[in-house]
């Protein structure tokens, strides 16, 4: 079943690549399998899923553990400093850096590994008071202050759009978010690259493709609903 579903994501991808008039291989779909069991997870692997995401530190950690270890594990969900040594290593992309203390504690635990971690930008586009993540007008000078850490390369912006019962509603902050990608890759910040715009949830997704995703993270439409709310 979820194959299945799987399979009907990704013609949905595939149609909104071709209505964006962009290739596939522009857009990588992360399958969110936070709260869903490992024999889940293998069967949306054997499918031929790579990518993973979580938004818990232990649960990534354990799933990472047992799954296959070409899985690009990506860390979606808001991350606490005194659990960030836990991933550092085992996630290939944070997507939820939202604070400078944030970012210095990733920084070490990446100095401590001998590693470069790559990180996204959160950025909270319809200024949600119950999301995490910047404002979008304080970015550009969050971008200049995190370019001197030397063990974190952003890799772009991520956002998540308001639950909606029109995804339409949603366009205008998908777009915003790639314009503002856009302004700050003009800058060429040192650290910095703003190659990656991670947004698009089950119930939006087309529409973060026609705007211009380059990652899209989906749960519900893969797995099924979810027993609570995250
Ligand atoms: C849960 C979650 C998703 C997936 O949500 P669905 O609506 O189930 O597709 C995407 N991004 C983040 C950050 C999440 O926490």
């Amino acid at each position: 079943m979820v194959a299945e579903n799987l399979m009907d994501v990704e013609r949905r991808v595939c149609e909104a690549c071709r209505r964006a008039g962009r290739s596939r291989d522009e857009v990588t779909l992360i399958a969110v399998s936070k709260t869903k069991p490992v024999e889940m997870l293998e069967e949306v692997y054997g499918a031929g899923t790579r990518y993973f995401g979580e938004n818990k530190v232990q649960e990534l950690v354990d799933k990472y553990e047992v799954m296959p270890k070409d899985i690009h594990w990506q860390m979606i969900g808001h991350l606490q400093r005194n659990k960030v040594k836990y991933i550092i290593d085992k996630a290939e992309l944070i997507h939820s850096v939202d604070s400078i203390r944030l970012a210095e504690t990733i920084d070490r635990e990446a100095e401590n590994k001998g590693i470069v971690a790559n990180v996204l930008l959160e950025v909270n586009m319809a200024r949600e008071e119950t999301k995490f993540g910047l404002m979008p007008e304080e970015v550009p000078d969050f971008v200049r202050q995190i370019a001197g850490f030397q063990h974190i390369k952003v890799q772009g912006l991520m956002t998540i759009a308001p639950f909606v019962s029109d995804p339409e509603e949603n366009r205008k902050y998908f777009a915003n978010l790639r314009k503002l990608s856009v302004d700050i890759g003009k800058e060429k910040v040192d650290n910095v690259n703003m190659s990656i715009l991670s947004m698009g949830m089950t119930n939006d997704f087309e529409i973060a493709i026609e705007e211009g995703a380059t990652m899209i993270r989906v749960g519900t439409a893969i797995f099924g609903e979810r027993n609570y709310v995250q």
